[in-house]
C-alpha cells in the first residue's frame, strides 16, 4: 500500500490544489496532464487496491476493447508495442499501471480511499472531501469515477435463495471455475459476446438470456507483427500516421449514426455475417434484431454466432425474471437448472453514485439538481457545482470511436478554465446558468433524427425522462472545436483572493 503521498515541504498533506477521483484512464490522463503542465500540488483518491478502473475490474474472459490500441491509448503516451489491433485486458491494464509510472504519477495515488462526501465550501473556495481514510480539501476536483464503474444486477424474483454462485462480468473474480458446470448467462450486449464464445468450450451446459438481439459485425482483429511494432519505436511519426487512419476511420462512422437511413442500408452485411455462421432458420430469426442498428452499442465478434450452434448451447430468446434454489426462469415460464448465473448485464449508468455524494452551492446533492436526466456545460462542468470537472460523465459517451479522445478534450477544457481563475487570482470557477442552457438545448437539437432517438430500441443511452444524456451526438472533432478551449465568457470567476498562505492552511 502506497503512503499518503506529502507535499512540496516533504510533510503530509490533506489540502491540495487538485484532487483526482478514481484512476482510470480518465483520471491518469487528468494527472499526467496536471503534472506535465508543471503543477505537482495533486492527489488522487482511488477506492480500489490498484489502478485502471475498467480496465481493472472486467477480467472476464475474453475481455478486450472494440476500437484499435493504436486509437484506444492516450494520444501524449502512445505505446508502439501493442500486440494487437484489438488489445485484450490485460494488455491495456499494463499499458496503464506503465504510463502511470514513467509519468511520475502513481506515488499520488492514495489507494482504498473511497470518496463518501464531497461538499463544496464557498467562503474558503473548495471542496471538502470525506473519504474512507479520512478528509481531504481541494480547489478543483476532478471526478474520474467512471460511468460503467457500477455494476447493474437484474431484478430476480428470490434471488437470494439460489443455492449457486452469481458472477458478474464487471466484478469478475480472480478463482472463478466454470470448468463442467452448467451455467447461465444473463444478456447479450458487449460484454457476453466477449465471454460467451471463451467460456462455452470448458462449461457442460451454457443457457443465455436473451432479452433483444444485439447487432453483430464481423471484428477485424490481427497480430501486430514484431516488425511493425520496431518500426513504429523507430519511426513514431508512422505510429502517428496509422492513429491518424484509424480516427478517420472511425469519424466517417459517426456520419452514420447520424444519418440512420445509411445505418440501415449496412444492415445487409451485418445480417450476411450472422446468416453466415447460423443456418437454423429459427435461430436466424432469433437472432435478428427488431430495430435500427446503432441505437444500441453495435457489437463486433467473429466467434459468437459461431458458439451459438454448438450443441452445449442454448440460446433463450426471453428476459430472466427469477431464480429457484437450484435453476434459473425466464419469462417463457421455463426454469433451466444451473450451478452459476453470470450477469452480463452492464452498468448502472442512469443514476451514478458519484451524484449522490457531490454537494453543490446551495447544499443540494448533483443528483437533485440532475432529477434523473443530466445536464452539464461542455459535458465537463455543472453549474452550482464550481470548481468540479466531470471526466467521461453525461454526454460525452461515444458509440462510434475512441472515448479517450473526449476526456483528453476535457481536461484541455478543465485546465484552461482554471488558468482564467488562477490569472485572476481568484479561487473560484463556475460555468454560468445560460451557458450551460445553450449547450444542453444544442445537444438536444443534434440528438434528433439520430438512430439513438429514432431507431425503435429501449437503451441505456436514453435517461428516465427520455433524452440521450450518455452519447455526445457528433463527431469528435466537433467536441473538439466546441470544447477543447474554455471561453471566458461562459465562465463565472469569482471568490476570494488566492494566496500562498491558504495553501497551507491546516
Ligand atoms: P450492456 O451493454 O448494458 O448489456 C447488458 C445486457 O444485459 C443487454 O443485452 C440487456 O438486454 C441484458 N439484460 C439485462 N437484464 C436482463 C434480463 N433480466 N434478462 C435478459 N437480459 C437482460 O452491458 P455490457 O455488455 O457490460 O456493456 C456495457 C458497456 O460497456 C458497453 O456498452 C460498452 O460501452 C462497454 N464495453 C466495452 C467493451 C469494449 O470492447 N470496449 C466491452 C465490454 C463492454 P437489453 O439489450 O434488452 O437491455
Amino acid at each position: 500500500m502506497l503512503q499518503t503521498p506529502s507535499r512540496r515541504d516533504g510533510q503530509p498533506s490533506r489540502r491540495f490544489k487538485f484532487a483526482i477521483v478514481g484512476s482510470g484512464f480518465a483520471g491518469l490522463a487528468a494527472a499526467i496532464r496536471i503534472k506535465q503542465s508543471g503543477d505537482d500540488d495533486f492527489i488522487v483518491l482511488e477506492r480500489a487496491a490498484d489502478l485502471g478502473g475498467v480496465w481493472r475490474d472486467n477480467r472476464y474472459p475474453g475481455c478486450a476493447c472494440d476500437v484499435e490500441s493504436h486509437l484506444y491509448s492516450l494520444s501524449f503516451a502512445p505505446n508502439p508495442n501493442w500486440s494487437h489491433e484489438f488489445s485484450a485486458q490485460p494488455e491495456i491494464l499494463a499499458y496503464l499501471r506503465r504510463r502511470a509510472q514513467e509519468a511520475g504519477v502513481l506515488s499520488r495515488i492514495n489507494f482504498s480511499t473511497e470518496v463518501r462526501r464531497m461538499t463544496w465550501v464557498e467562503s474558503a473556495g473548495e471542496w471538502s472531501i470525506d473519504t474512507s481514510q479520512g478528509s481531504y480539501k481541494a480547489r478543483f476536483v476532478f471526478v474520474a469515477a467512471g460511468s460503467l464503474s457500477n455494476p447493474s444486477i437484474p431484478n430476480l424474483r428470490d434471488l437470494e435463495s439460489f443455492r449457486g454462485q452469481v458472477l458478474h462480468s464487471g466484478a469478475w473474480p480472480e478463482d472463478a471455475d466454470l470448468s463442467g458446470k452448467s451455467v447461465a448467462v444473463i444478456g447479450t450486449g458487449a460484454s457476453a459476446v466477449q465471454l460467451i464464445p471463451k467460456i462455452q468450450p470448458i462449461v457442460a451446459r451454457l443457457h443465455i438470456f436473451q432479452r433483444s438481439a444485439p447487432w453483430v459485425m464481423p471484428r477485424h482483429d490481427a497480430p501486430i507483427s514484431k516488425h511493425k511494432q520496431e518500426e513504429y519505436r523507430r519511426h513514431p511519426r508512422r505510429l502517428q500516421l496509422e492513429r491518424g487512419k484509424l480516427y478517420v476511420r472511425h469519424e466517417i462512422l459517426a456520419f452514420a449514426f447520424r444519418h440512420p437511413i445509411v445505418m440501415r442500408m449496412g444492415q445487409r452485411h451485418t445480417i450476411k455475417h450472422m446468416h453466415g455462421a447460423i443456418s437454423d432458420p429459427r435461430l436466424r430469426e432469433k437472432l435478428t434484431p427488431n430495430y435500427t442498428q446503432g441505437c444500441k452499442r453495435i457489437l463486433f465478434s467473429n466467434d459468437y454466432y459461431p458458439t451459438l450452434t454448438r450443441p452445449n448451447v442454448e440460446l433463450i430468446a426471453a428476459e430472466a425474471t427469477g431464480v429457484t434454489p437450484q435453476g434459473i426462469v425466464g419469462d417463457d415460464g421455463i426454469e433451466r437448472k444451473v450451478d452459476i448465473i453470470i450477469c452480463a448485464t452492464g452498468f448502472n449508468v442512469k443514476d451514478p453514485p458519484y451524484a449522490h455524494y457531490i454537494f453543490g452551492t446551495e447544499g443540494q446533492s448533483l443528483a437533485n439538481a440532475w432529477a434523473g436526466s443530466p445536464k452539464t456545460f461542455a459535458g465537463t462542468t455543472v453549474h452550482g457545482f464550481p470548481n468540479l470537472f466531470l471526466l467521461n460523465g453525461p454526454n460525452v459517451g461515444l458509440a462510434h470511436t475512441s472515448v479517450i479522445l473526449m476526456i483528453e478534450t476535457q481536461v484541455e477544457h478543465a485546465l484552461s478554465a482554471i488558468r482564467y481563475a488562477d490569472r485572476s487570482g481568484r479561487m473560484i470557477v463556475e460555468p454560468r446558468a445560460d451557458a450551460q442552457a445553450r449547450f444542453t438545448s444544442w445537444i438536444d437539437r443534434q440528438m434528433r433524427g439520430t438512430v439513438w432517438t429514432t431507431g425503435g430500441c429501449k437503451s441505456w443511452y436514453l435517461d428516465g425522462t427520455g433524452r440521450n444524456s450518455a452519447l455526445w451526438p457528433s463527431y469528435t472533432f466537433t467536441f473538439r472545436s466546441r470544447v477543447a478551449k474554455a471561453r471566458r465568457a461562459d465562465y463565472e470567476i469569482r471568490g476570494p483572493q488566492y494566496s500562498p498562505a491558504l495553501a497551507s492552511r491546516p
